[in-house]
């Protein structure tokens, strides 16, 4: 759900990150975030294991809650309401319609076994009571076409490749109609042999002007979908900007190192 804006303001922001902070006990993860992510942008977020990439993801969708800061997806503050001029926090249930209009596809793809592949992408939409069941089905068949598995429709998830599965996630994202979709790392448990067609997919999405925040460690990926790259280490943003700078001319030492070892 986009807000209302009036002409001539600017509309608001796909993602914004404001100064967020999260420990894990004495462990700090994140360390004073800003982000902006602008609607139709494709942001590839970069950075080392344990850099606090997967917890960004985490706390933009409220399944993790900064300590400091906060969150607004297109322009809707996350996990928190406005009251008397005083934030208070949401109940379980906005929180999970909150969570319903943002995408996230995990690396290790999380289809329900249980369900074909239809139903697995048809689900939501009926959980959260925006479509009938057919008209869900419906949806599910013209996505599945979109990402490629139009014949897949009736097989279950053990039933395809990890490529196929991810293609399947990604649909089941779209069907919540996302004003913006998350992904953790979409092709790190894939063979190799199958990483393309996921990536195919995932840039077919970016060039139809869809919201994408990416944390990947394909570059040469980046390098050709990212509007903007972010270089995370040890809980903060060290540079961000177009892939042609932050990948081919770094300014720090610490995305110097990482490209290094990655490329
Ligand atoms: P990345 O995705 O960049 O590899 P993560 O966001 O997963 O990094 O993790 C950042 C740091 O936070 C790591 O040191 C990790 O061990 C720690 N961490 C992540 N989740 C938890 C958790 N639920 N409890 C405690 N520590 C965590
Ligand atoms: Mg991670």
């Amino acid at each position: 759900m986009t807000t209302a804006h009036p002409r001539g303001q600017a509309a608001p922001a796909a993602l914004e990150v404001h100064n967020v902070h999260k420990w894990y006990g004495a462990h700090r993860v994140l360390d004073g975030i800003d982000l902006t992510v602008r609607p139709g942008e494709v942001t590839v977020i970069i950075g080392p294991s344990g850099s606090g990439k997967s917890t960004l993801l985490r706390v933009v969708n409220h399944l993790e809650k900064p300590e400091v800061g906060h969150v607004s997806v297109g322009g809707e503050p996350i996990g928190v309401k406005r009251h008397g001029g005083r934030l208070r926090e949401l109940g379980e249930r906005a929180i999970l319609a909150q969570r319903s209009r943002i995408g996230f596809v995990f690396q290790n793809f999380n289809l329900f076994p249980h369900l074909t592949v239809l139903d697995n992408v048809a689900a939501a939409p009926v959980a959260t009571g925006r479509l009938t069941g057919p008209a869900a089905r419906d949806l599910a068949r013209e996505l599945l076409g979109r990402v490629g598995l139009g014949d897949k429709a009736a097989a279950y998830p053990r039933q395809l490749s990890g490529g196929q599965q991810q293609r399947v996630a990604i649909a089941r994202a779209l069907a919540l109609r996302p004003g913006i979709i998350l992904f953790d790392e979409p092709t790190s448990a894939l063979d190799p042999e199958l990483v393309g067609e996921v990536l195919a997919v995932i840039k077919d999405l970016a060039s139809s002007g869809t919201t994408l925040v990416i944390v990947t460690h394909e570059i040469g990926f980046a390098r050709e979908v990212a509007d903007r790259v972010v270089f995370i280490d040890g809980g903060r943003i060290v540079e961000q900007g177009p892939p042609g700078q932050v990948l081919d001319s770094p300014r720090h030492e610490r995305t110097r190192d990482f490209l290094g070892k990655v490329l």
